[in-house]
């Protein structure tokens, strides 16, 4: 049963209890409140594992094994992240967009030829996302997945909601696709901030061996960031590996 599930559940005893004790209406909008609350909470942090099984880290890695993973590419700035990871020794995990690899093939080729992983970061990546149905939620997902098959011939099974949304409708999206679902547990905010310095410092704070990384290759910024961030992780004789390896799973069908 999802976290969700038990909520539900749990919800509607509290509401039978409160019947039963004649309670106020004030108690009536307390657990209506409460539950949409944590149903938000759940939807908004992945890590939660609150509507589907997410990984977010490796809890048992012992080694200084650590995963950087990339959204919303393939982009403009992915070939500079490619040649920091090609001058570090370093393997990440890309999640791209269906549109982005519609514009950008060659650089997805590049990624999959230097031994990164890739994986499934919808189509459109839409702010409306969290609002789609399991129909849409189970196109954007499918579409991406054929773009990958023609372009790369791999038949992904990674894959990341936009925004690390995910709710009732994404959980049996993903039951029907068979996706593994990656969120992550050192988020960069590397959209959100603008000092570079301050990203960097954030990241740093939160390493840990197992850990997964969240970058996006769309900015410069966020490349030089990367370059700091492999240099201090080098330093501190981290390995950078794929999630997939990371946590064991496969990475694409056979
Ligand atoms: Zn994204």
């Amino acid at each position: 049963m999802s976290k969700h599930k038990f909520s539900i559940v749990l919800a509607l005893c509290f509401l039978v209890l409160l019947f039963v004790i004649r309670a106020d209406w004030g108690w009536y909008i307390l657990l209506f409140l409460g539950f949409i609350g944590i149903t938000s909470w759940g939807s908004f942090d992945i890590r939660l594992n609150y509507f589907l099984k997410a990984y977010s880290n490796n809890p048992n890695e012992n080694d200084k094994r650590i995963a950087l993973t990339f959204d919303d590419g393939p982009h403009e700035m992915t070939d500079k992240v490619l040649d920091l990871l090609l001058q570090y020794n370093a393997k990440g995990t890309f999640f791209c967009i269906g549109t982005q690899i519609e514009k950008h093939p060659d650089i997805l080729q590049r990624i999959v030829s230097e031994g990164h992983t890739v994986g499934n970061h919808t189509y459109s990546h839409s702010k409306s996302f969290g609002f789609f149905s399991t129909n849409e939620v189970e196109q954007e997902i499918t579409q991406t997945n054929t773009l990958l098959e023609n372009k790369i011939q791999k038949k992904s099974l990674l894959f990341r909601p936009p925004f690390g949304v995910t709710n009732p409708n994404v959980a049996k999206a993903i039951a029907k696709t068979g996706h593994s679902v990656i969120g992550w547990n050192i988020r960069s905010l590397d959209t959100v901030i603008e000092d570079e310095s301050q990203i960097l410092e954030r990241i740093k704070k939160r390493i840990q061996s197992g850990g997964i990384i969240l970058l996006h290759d769309t900015s410069l910024k966020t490349v030089n960031v990367l370059e700091q961030l492999l240099l201090f992780l080098q330093s501190e004789n981290y390995q950078m590996i794929t999630v997939d390896e990371l946590l064991n799973i496969s990475a694409y069908e056979n």
